[in-house]
């Protein structure tokens, strides 16, 4: 760091398989947990897995996948175990990101959260990573516990086909979804390198869900593009904030899910100036083409770490 060899800002996620439990503690841990270090490389959450990826036919379903139609997937950690795992976290001083695809793995993940950290859950920040399968019974506990959701809009693009495949028409309707996710803190992110990085891919696949093969995937869940760029940094529309001041909810976004709101995500005066700058404004641009929008500088921390 002293070096200035590391011009990106990391967070880094901790595999829950790397500690181990011992007396309801995280052994390996050795006093460390989310948010040690410093404004460039810094402990984030733990990550645990629940459950694999529907392209893998891993993500564990409640309804068996479209092919192969006897296939559920799997569950990676049972539910004992995922709520004695949040124990130690919170234990500990850890923010847990759990990554939960299917409906099966998400209902898991709602489970442990609502029984470890009860009804004020929220106010930990306990982040689902990815939530793909959601349907409407499932998407009515996420507004009431209202955990951080932090998906990837770019797997519309890439593996919207595949989605397809392994859920049938039906399930398309609760795949990914994102316009219902509104009331819900929400976090845009890659998944790099599982599918391509770049934000604005992201941002075009947030605001049009159009797959690869030129279809759109529930389109009706498409966020517009101020949403989008709120979710990918910091959210603030009052529209959604009513009567959540109490978890300090007026932030949310990405900057929230880090728990950097403070630091990031907006620029004003006693934030940290990471921004970008772009060829084009991409409110005056076609959304199906927000991709080829070009990146002139990018700037860390006041510094200029890219320009074209
Ligand atoms: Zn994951």
């Amino acid at each position: 760091m002293t070096e200035g060899l590391l011009p990106q800002r990391v967070w880094l996620l901790v595999d829950v398989e790397r500690l181990r439990v011992q007396d309801e503690r995280f052994d390996f841990a050795f006093g460390l947990h989310t948010g040690f270090g410093g404004d460039r490389l810094r402990l984030g959450a733990i990550k645990i897995f629940i459950d694999g990826s529907l392209i893998g036919r891993t993500a564990a379903l409640r309804q068996p996948y479209a092919d192969p139609p006897d296939a559920t997937g799997m569950l990676v950690k049972d539910p004992p175990t995922l709520r004695e795992l949040i124990r130690c976290a919170h234990a500990g001083g850890w923010q847990v990101a759990m990554h939960a695809i299917g409906d099966r793995a998400i209902e898991v993940a709602l489970d442990a959260i609502e029984e470890v950290m009860g009804p004020e859950a929220a106010r930990f920040r306990p982040r689902i990573e990815h939530c793909g399968v959601v349907p409407p019974d499932l998407l009515q506990r996420l507004r009431r516990l209202r955990p951080v959701v932090v998906t990837q809009p770019r797997f519309l693009y890439e593996l919207g086909e595949g989605f397809r495949a392994a859920l049938g028409e039906e399930r398309m309707a609760w795949t990914y979804p994102l316009a219902s996710l509104r009331g819900v803190p929400l976090a845009l992110s890659s998944d790099r390198p599982v599918v391509d990085g770049a934000p604005l891919r992201g941002l075009q696949a947030a605001v049009t869900r159009r797959t690869r093969e030129g279809w759109a995937l529930a389109p009706q869940e498409a966020l517009t593009l101020e949403e989008a760029l709120r979710a990918y940094t910091i959210l603030t529309d009052p529209r959604y904030n009513v009567s959540m001041s109490r978890y300090n909810l007026a932030y949310r976004g990405a900057a929230y899910a880090a728990f950097a709101e403070k630091e990031l995500g907006t620029l004003e005066p006693g934030k940290w100036a990471d921004l970008v700058i772009l060829d084009a404004d991409p409110f005056e641009t076609d959304p199906e083409t927000l991709e080829t929008t070009s990146v002139r500088a990018t700037v860390v921390g006041g510094q200029v770490v890219y320009a074209a």
